[in-house]
């Protein structure tokens, strides 16, 4: 029997097994030393040591991130559709109104042109994604959030060491969002990361993330409780030591399989972009989930389809896109297919999945 390859494999090793255990040893478990020290080290890994704070959750960290940087009722934060649906949770979350922007056909990020077009007198920021791990068009977005006096914020969640022109993703934007959930390129079990430019800000978003409490019991504001604890932490020191080395083999099999795939559309990449590859997303014009079925089925290749549903059409979302069509977007998530780009991936894993995808694109032509 041909072992199945799956979509996606988070590594968890001896070490992060021992580093959990040393925290239980301790006894503290919540939020304390190893969280500060996570967010130092992911600051001076990532973000040049930009002030960071660690949270429960991506989800959680685009919120709090959001709501620190001043964004609620009344106010438009133009996001893409063509994304998970917790970018827009986050803004909506905040009371501010989602704007739905479409996004381009060859990185699948917000099209400054449709950005552009979106901006009203209400529009407070700019929330693009990285998505699959290809940074967003962040020189053009942020010219536009200059021209219009706008914040421009960045949904990292899948992009983890990524860059454009040598500028490491999250040193754009006022606010930045990295997501620690299993899948990712690197995970604390779950958790995510806050970068924000200024202390005040960072100040805020640790007031939100506890209860709006800086000292015990002296509540400043009214906040949440999404505090990361050290367990996760732990988990995710030993993971940044990794990480590097995992994106280095992500972008070692996107190379295999870019040389090699025939018939179908593989990822382009911007001049000046560093892809991380979170996934490795083709274009099978015609018949995307039989070919999705067929991988699995006839191949044992696991796939995935990020996202089948745009956001502006999900029963959650669509109110706040009444009569909104985005071509590129709709189009997107017909088309779109993630391959297995995961670092425990074999050379014959690689080979078993050119063979597959060129056999089933020659067989659907
Ligand atoms: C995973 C993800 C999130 C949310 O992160 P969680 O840690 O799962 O809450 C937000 N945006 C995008 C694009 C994501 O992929």
């Amino acid at each position: 029997m041909t072992e199945f390859i799956p979509a996606a494999k988070p590594l968890i090793g001896q070490d992060e097994r021992e580093a959990v255990d040393r925290v239980l040893q301790s006894g503290m478990v919540a939020q304390g030393p190893e969280v500060a020290a996570f967010e130092r080290e992911f600051a001076q890994h990532f973000v040049g040591g930009r002030p960071t704070v660690a949270v429960n959750s991506g989800t959680a960290g685009l919120h709090l991130g959001l709501l620190a940087a001043g964004v609620g009722p009344g106010d438009e934060v133009i996001v893409p559709s063509f994304t998970f649906a917790a970018t827009a949770n986050s803004v909506a979350l905040t009371g501010a109104t989602p704007v739905f922007a479409d996004i381009e056909p060859d990185t699948f990020t917000l099209d400054a042109r449709a950005v552009e077009a979106a901006v009203t007198e209400r529009t407070k920021g700019i929330l693009p994604v990285h998505l699959y791990g290809h940074p967003a068009r962040m020189k053009e977005l942020g010219e536009i959030a200059t021209a219009r006096g706008l914040s421009l914020f960045e949904d990292a969640a899948q992009a983890h060491g990524a860059a454009l022109d040598g500028q490491a993703v999250g040193t754009f934007g006022s606010m930045t969002m990295f997501s620690l959930y299993p899948t990712k390129n690197m995970t604390s079990g779950e958790g995510g990361m806050v970068v924000v430019r200024d202390d005040e800000t960072a100040r805020r978003v640790r007031l939100l993330r506890n209860q709006g409490m800086e000292r015990q019991y002296e509540n400043e504001l009214i906040g949440f409780n999404a505090r990361m604890t050290d367990i996760h932490a732990a988990i995710g020191r030993v993971q940044l030591t990794k990480v590097d080395g995992w994106t280095e083999k992500r972008r070692q099999n996107a190379s295999f399989l870019d040389a090699n795939l025939r018939g179908v559309v593989v990822p382009p990449v911007v001049d000046g972009a560093r892809h991380v590859y979170h996934q490795y997303t083709i274009r099978v014009e015609e018949g995307r989930d039989g070919f999705v079925q067929a991988l699995r089925d006839e191949y044992a290749i696991g796939s995935g389809v990020y996202y089948p549903i745009p956001n502006h059409q999900l029963p959650s979302l669509q109110q706040f896109a009444p009569g909104v069509e985005l071509p590129e977007t709709q189009r997107a998530a017909r088309e779109v297919v993630s391959l297995p780009v995961h670092p425990s991936l074999s050379q014959a894993d690689l080979e078993r999945i050119v063979v597959a995808v060129n056999t089933l694109a020659k067989a659907g032509s």
